[in-house]
């Protein structure tokens, strides 16, 4: 089942827009924020399933919104997959130490990125 909602948080407007087309598409509810701080308020106002969260964004960047979403009760169980430009082996290590789910980068694997997606869906719902 593919009806999960999804917060897609990115700042550009043509990579929201892929992103959004490519999940509501496979049937996914999206919601969208343009910038970290707006992203963790709508991911406590709509508890969405799974967060996409841009990098590089203005103000906040992804890592710190990582941290104040792991660091509240409230969304610190929703998983999050880092989705970054910055394709730098050095990059891609400190996204994972950070603690994020799963990464892509962009611009984005269309087949891989729907995998990657359904996989960290499928593996937080068994510890819920
Ligand atoms: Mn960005």
């Amino acid at each position: 089942m593919a009806n999960e909602l999804i917060l897609i948080v990115e700042d550009n407007e043509k990579n929201r827009k892929l992103v959004r087309d490519v999940l509501q598409f496979k049937g996914y509810k999206t919601i969208e924020a343009e910038t970290a701080e707006a992203g963790i308020q709508l991911a406590l106002t709509a508890s969405p399933a799974l967060i996409l969260m841009d990098i590089q964004l203005p103000g906040m960047n992804g890592i710190e919104a990582l941290g104040q979403l792991r660091a509240n009760p409230a969304t610190r169980a929703i998983p999050v997959i880092a989705v970054t430009a910055s394709a730098m082996t050095h990059d891609r290590e400190k996204i994972m130490a950070a603690g994020f789910d799963a990464y892509q980068r962009k611009p984005i694997d269309i087949k891989e990125f729907l995998a990657v997606v359904r996989e960290v869906l499928d593996r937080s719902m068994t510890h819920t």
